[in-house]
């Protein structure tokens, strides 16, 4: 880094959180928007939202006292007036602000109590006439703490000046590139960090400009390619053959009160002959929430413990963790297996005992939560990860796991089930580590959820409307608002609503659950629904996984508009899984903001998952990743899943190009693209 002329070693080391560790990464820190500073604006052409570029004479400078001492300026051009308001200003800056003195200012145009205003604009002296506008938009680039955008902007200028002999690789094969018709790397990198004046702003701003997309093409590609090639390196590793020679599954399968749908019965068949192979199976099951993923993961865990071995699997919350130990047991203990559950809240001495039976070997199943898992514990002979609802469980934590299980030269197979359907093309680039099954079908029998959206005034009518279903013998679940800001808060408005509730249905047994009680309280509230003797029960978003209840027929959601799509489904998705009618109210609270309304209008229209996340990408506009939150994928710069989504296809065969032909180039690829801890190397 220190080739480039005034960077030490401090400076050198704040870039680096950038991933800048060679003067050619600085190329690839990409501005994420830009400002017109080429052209002065007319004060009277101004309007409120805009950023401009102005100059002006100063008419008048005060200090005035409005709640806080700050400093107002007021600025003319002829054409109108504008206040400049600064709320940290120094004497010495008042005073070059005295009347007359000629500014050149830019920053964002607001509505102010006078009129037009700037909030601490940049601003700088100018003599009329003289000074230049600038010849290229102005790029603004991602922020680290201790490197100003001035900085960023002049040591980027440095490398682009070097950019012909820098050596700047395209490490993209000519036989990709030729039918793409996107710019050569170096005309793409020379747009993005200088775009010509005329250049359209508003494509830049979308990041659908050709330049924009040769970059995004060459981030999607390092992923994939690198996602691609640590699939083929996990799949090279020993890992147990699960033969079952107990014949554990075959036992299970037969002993289920249901028949497997189609679509179970062929992940089924996936995860299994996986199982059978002496390569680590790491294979994602998706399928909407209810489509019954969790027996399958059960006769997967039924073929390792047939084969003398051990099965863990992990839920995302304790709720689910004690849910899953319930079926485990009701599924496998008569088959003589025990089931260890790990949870957080268990005594010590009965947690020391099942971690000691479990590193002895003695219990063959264990279930427990992520965070538990985290811990380490000692397997005997651990052949099978289950993950459950998997959101937020990336790359890097998949190799963790993998690691952990790591066990007299074997690794653990791996399957990860999750209920976030996502369309088809984004899997296969999020997930391209991973083999995907999908279960598209529902268990017979389900009749599809009635969706209502209702205005909170009308909060007494969903009332008598629980009470009837409680009175005809059915349960219902009340989800409280959805408040950010503590786990606490989301506690107290859970059961200040279960209390209102309680008082307003005397005949009705209600019960509560959040995120503050602890897990024996939890566990009996939901043990006390689950068998019925609770009807109605008040819940914060802890139920928005996997809890499974058949006679619960109605759920309420309060404040429905500020949750996501994704979200409401998971919740909406704990009813409707009987045989019986089911509906789902949407409480909202006026007014609704336009997205809102399409968003509940979606959930009104459809129940089905893939549909309502495919609409929910188009809901999300550009810029609002999908990737990082829900799949778990790394963070990218320029590319967008969804707004690049149509590239995908030439990003998977350019990927299969990289890896028959050109394996190095992958390394140099990751290098660029991937920031340092994020690359998927092996851990370790
Ligand atoms: P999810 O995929 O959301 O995790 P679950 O595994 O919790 O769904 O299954 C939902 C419910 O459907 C459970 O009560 C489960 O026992 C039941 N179930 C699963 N498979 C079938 C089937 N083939 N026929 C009938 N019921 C089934
Ligand atoms: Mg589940």
């Amino acid at each position: 880094m220190t080739a480039l002329r005034g960077v030490g070693a401090a400076l050198a080391d704040r870039l680096r959180h950038l991933g800048v560790t060679q003067v050619q990464d600085l190329l690839f820190v990409l501005p994420v928007r830009y400002d017109d500073r080429t052209e002065l604006k007319r004060i009277g052409s101004l309007c409120a939202g805009m950023r401009a570029l102005v100059e002006g004479e100063v008419q008048l400078t005060e200090v005035v006292f409005r709640r806080r001492r700050q400093l107002l300026t007021r600025l003319s051009d002829g054409s109108g007036f504008l206040t400049l308001r600064f709320f940290h200003f120094s004497s010495a800056q008042q005073q070059g602000l005295a009347r007359g003195a000629r500014l050149r200012c830019f920053g964002e145009v607001r509505r102010g109590p006078q009129g037009l205003e700037m909030v601490h604009p940049e601003y700088r002296h100018v003599t009329p006439g003289a000074d230049a506008v600038e010849e290229t938009l102005t790029p603004l680039y991602p922020l680290t703490e201790g490197v100003t955008q001035g900085r960023l902007r002049v040591l980027i200028g440095q490398a682009l000046a070097e950019l012909d002999n820098a050596g700047v690789h395209d490490w993209v094969p000519q036989e990709v590139l030729a039918d793409l018709a996107l710019p050569s790397l170096r005309e793409a990198l020379r747009y993005v960090h200088r775009p010509p004046r005329d250049a359209r702003l508003e494509d830049l701003s979308a990041g659908r400009h050709p330049a924009q997309r040769r970059l995004a093409f060459e981030e999607l590609l390092a992923h994939q390619a690198n996602l691609r090639l640590l699939k083929r390196a996990t799949r090279t590793d020993p890992a147990w053959a699960l033969e079952d020679a107990a014949g554990l599954a075959g036992r299970l399968l037969a002993s289920l009160p249901f028949r497997l749908t189609g679509a179970q019965a062929r992940a089924l068949a996936e995860v299994e002959a996986d199982l059978r192979a002496e390569r680590p199976m790491v294979r994602l099951v998706q399928g909407d929430v209810g489509c019954g993923k969790t027996v399958v993961a059960a006769l997967a865990a039924a073929r390792a413990a047939g084969s003398g071995l051990q099965a863990a699997l992990m839920a995302p919350t304790e709720l689910l963790a004690e849910q899953h130990a319930r079926n485990f047991r009701a599924w496998l203990q008569p088959l003589g297996l025990p089931v260890a559950l790990l949870s957080g809240a268990q005594p010590a001495r009965a947690r020391r005992s099942a971690l000691a039976a479990v590193a002895g070997g003695e219990v063959q199943v264990v279930v427990g939560t992520h965070a538990l898992f985290q811990e380490g514990i000692a397997f005997a002979n651990l052949a099978l990860v289950i993950v459950d609802e998997q959101h937020r469980f990336g790359v890097q934590q998949r190799l963790r796991l993998q690691e952990k299980g790591r066990a007299r030269g074997r690794f653990p197979h791996q399957l990860i089930m999750t209920a976030t359907p996502i369309p088809r093309t984004l899997a296969m680039t999020a997930y391209a580590d991973l083999d995907v099954s999908v279960i598209d079908e529902l268990p017979p029998g389900r009749t599809p959820v009635q969706t209502v959206v209702i205005a909170e005034q009308r909060r007494d009518e969903v009332v008598a409307r629980v009470s009837q279903a409680c009175r005809s013998g059915r349960q219902v679940y009340w989800v409280c608002p959805l408040i950010e800001e503590s786990e606490e808060l989301r506690a107290q408005a859970a059961e200040e609503t279960a209390a209102q509730l309680a008082e307003a249905l005397p005949e009705i047994r209600v019960g509560l659950v959040h995120g503050r009680l602890n897990a024996t309280k939890k566990d009996a509230a939901m043990l006390a629904f689950q068998s019925g003797r609770i009807q109605l029960l008040v819940a914060t978003t802890v139920i928005e996984v996997g809890v499974d209840v058949p006679n619960a027929t109605l759920m309420v959601i309060e404040n429905a508009e500020r949750m996501g799509l994704a979200q409401l489904h998971q919740l909406r998705g704990r009813v409707g899984r009987g045989a019986a009618a089911s509906s789902c109210v949407l409480l909202y609270r006026a007014p609704l903001s336009l997205l809102a309304r399409r968003r509940l209008e979606v959930m009104r229209q459809t129940n089905d998952g893939f549909e309502i996340a495919r609409r929910d990408l188009e809901l999300r506009g550009p810029g609002e990743l999908l990737g990082t939150r829900q799949t778990g994928l790394a963070q990218m710069r320029v590319a967008d899943l969804m707004r690049d989504a149509d590239l995908l296809p030439r990003v998977q065969a350019a990927a299969e190009v990289l890896l028959n032909g050109y394996p190095d180039n992958i390394a140099a690829l990751s290098a660029r693209w991937i920031a340092g801890g994020e690359q998927y190397g092996r851990v370790g």
